[in-house]
Order: C-alpha cells, then structure tokens, then sequence
C-alpha cells in the first residue's frame, strides 16, 4: 500500500467511524435543491436504490428525511435554497448508521413526498402559507425618446437680431444643451433633427418624431415679436382649429413660412391638405394636444424662472411642425431675438444651459406625473414610491 492510499483510509477514518463504513452501502454522490413555480425538489444522486423514509417536525417545522445504510459523499455548502421553503440543510448520522438530512423550514405546514429511483431520490416539497419570495427586479425598461427640433437652419436664418444675431444659430446651441441633458439622465434618449446649420422642411422635422415613434418632440426657437418692447418665452401647441390669440397666429403663420423661404412647399393649413385631414380624423389627436398642452405648461412653468414669461399660458395655433398625430409635440419660443435684453441673454452660455435646463425639467415634471408603461422611468419612479 503507497502512502496515498493510507492516507485516504485514515481520512475516511477521521470522517466517519469505522463500523458505519462497513455498514454503508450506498452513498450520495450529488445533492441539487430546484425551485419550481409550486413546488421545491430536493434532488440526490445515489449508486444505487436506497431504502428512504421522510416525516416532519413540528416547532420549529423540519421535514426529516432517512436514508438506510447510506453516507454522505457530496458537497451541500452551496445549495441555493433562496426563494424555496428550506431555511437549511443539515445531515448527520442516526445511532442505527442511517444517513439523515434535517431540512429547517421557513413556514409550517409544508408536506413532503417521497419518490425513489434507482440511483437517485427525489424529496417534493409543496404547501405551506402562500409566501412570495420578494427579490429586488433589475430596473429595466425603455428609454423615452425625445426629438428636439432647432428651428429654422440653413438658407433659413428665422428671425434677425439688430445686429444680425440669427435665430437658427441660438436655436441650435439651446436644442444642443437640452439633447445633452436629456442624454445625462437616466431612462431617457434625445435625438435632434438637425446638428448642424442645415435647411430641413418642416414636415420632415415630425415626420421623425413620428418614424422614431418618439414621445415628445420638443421644437426650440427665438423668433422675433411685432413689438420690439416684446421679451420673455413662451410655449405653443397645435391647435385643430383657430389659434388662441393673434399673437399665436402671427407666430404660426410666422415659423409656417420657413419651408417658403427655403424653397421648399409651401405649408397649406386648409382642411383638405392630406396630412391636415389626416391628422383631423385622427380621434388620437385630441388626446395628444391635451398631453402636449400638460407638457406645455410645465415647461413654461420652469421657464418663468429663467427667462421671464411673455404669455403665462400655453398658446395654440396651427404650427405646421408640430403635426406629428401620435406624438405629444411643444415649440418653445426661448425669448425674442428682436428684444435687446433677450438677445443678449440667448446668445450667453450660462442662460442658454439655464433654459436648456428648464425645458428638460418640464419635460421630466410631465413623465413623472404619469410614466409611460413599459418605460424605465416607470421602473425607477415606482421603486422610489415603494
Ligand atoms: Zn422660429
């Protein structure tokens, strides 16, 4: 005999009495606990049939099961017995030389049955006081897009300053901060219709929004106003029939003809223009001015802070960019480049992260009241409620 074989005769010696290994006759060689949707099994592997007998144990509740002339030869530190019934598992020997495993449960009430094999054992554990096993679920969930669209762009200028400030140019750093925000904040996603200072028709502008299936489109400006006295922001939605004031007019009529100055078709707002009609038999309309005209009023809400209101309430008119049927659309007027004050203030970098702040603040206001299902923020919302 080499000394590896003695001294694995003088190990098994320190694990087991001598007597109870010449009495074995069958050992386990793997034990696996399984966690199914109403019932938990505890899984041994054995050489061959054992004979097996299993009760339970009241206060605390135990399910006990005995294995007849058999050992144990597999390793049960790593079971994983989350989210099952059994609280532990501890084996040891009966003073007859039988294997016994002691399972501690977590609640009364649970039974046990017995199904023997061959070469293995299996224990079915059912019943107990219904309890759901809380884990804590990885948040997951979409992302919300927003578009945000810079006004204008290109061979359209929009509105010009006194000294030749363009509306196209502060348009597209403010629409540049607040796709940054929003890209900084967890469960959402912005994506801008134009990046750099080109024309793109205003019907292309919500026809991404709606190709991207977006949830908001956000439409960023700094137009002129009649009055050169005229400062502060303002927020607009669509509107299916007049607009709401003169001013709301002018301004649609205003930001309507940039596809004119840029050469391209000339928006009709009449009721046969095939989107317009489209877009008014669409019931979902209704309900997405309504979400457009919440979002509105949040975002102006926080604008007042920043840039000073010029209307207090959230103006409609029939803007052509904002006709995305499906898709809750906003065009915020940030401040008039025809007012010397607003001017100056656009064209500064701490304001323009200021109201690019703002927007984004109204924009998170409106999704927090009512996430939309399926979304992250859905996920990260009920968890902090919880
Ligand atoms: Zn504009």
């Amino acid at each position: 005999m080499d000394r590896r074989s003695l001294l694995k005769i003088l190990l098994a010696g320190l694990a087991l009495p001598l007597p109870l290994v010449a009495q074995a006759s069958q050992a386990v060689r793997r034990v696996r606990v399984v966690q199914e949707k109403d019932a938990t099994r505890l899984l041994l592997d054995l050489d061959g049939p054992v004979v097996a007998n299993s009760f339970s144990l009241e206060s605390p509740p135990r399910l006990v099961l005995d294995l007849h002339r058999t050992v144990l030869d597999a390793p049960m530190g790593n079971l994983m017995l989350d989210g099952t019934p059994v609280q532990a598992i501890r084996s040891g020997t009966t003073p007859a030389g039988d294997l016994r495993l002691v399972l501690d449960l977590r609640q009364p009430d649970v039974r046990g049955e017995l199904r023997t094999g061959d070469r293995n054992l299996e224990l079915v554990l059912r019943g107990g006081p219904a309890k759901v096993v809380q884990r804590p679920s990885p948040k997951s969930g979409r992302d919300l897009l927003v578009v945000i669209d810079a006004g204008h762009g290109g061979k359209d200028p929009g509105a010009v300053g006194a000294k030749g400030e363009q509306e196209k140019l502060v348009a597209l750093q403010i629409a540049a901060l607040l796709a940054k925000r929003i890209n900084a904040q967890k469960g959402y996603k912005a994506r801008l219709t134009r990046s750099d200072d080109i024309f793109i028709p205003l019907r292309k502008r919500a026809e991404l929004a709606q190709r991207l299936n977006a949830d908001l489109f956000v439409s960023v400006h700094a137009d002129a106003a009649p009055r050169l006295t005229a400062s502060g922001a303002s927020v607009f939605a669509l509107s299916q029939g007049g607009a709401s004031s003169s001013m709301a007019r002018w301004m649609a009529e205003r930001e309507n003809g940039a596809d004119a100055v840029g050469g391209g078709l000339t928006v009709k707002l009449k009721r046969d223009d095939p989107m317009v009609a489209g877009v008014l038999l669409d019931m979902s309309m209704n309900a997405t001015i309504s979400t457009s005209l919440d979002l509105g009023h949040q975002v102006l809400t926080r604008l007042g802070g920043v840039s000073g209101l010029h209307q207090a309430r959230v103006e409609q008119a029939g803007f052509a960019v904002l006709k995305s049927a499906a898709v809750p659309s906003i065009l915020v007027e940030t401040g008039f480049i025809s007012n010397a004050g607003d001017c100056r203030r656009l064209h500064d970098a701490r304001h323009q992260r200021k109201v690019a702040e703002a927007i984004f603040a109204g924009i998170d206001g409106h999704f927090r009241q009512q996430p939309p299902v399926g979304s992250l923020l859905m996920a990260l919302t009920q968890d902090s409620q919880a």
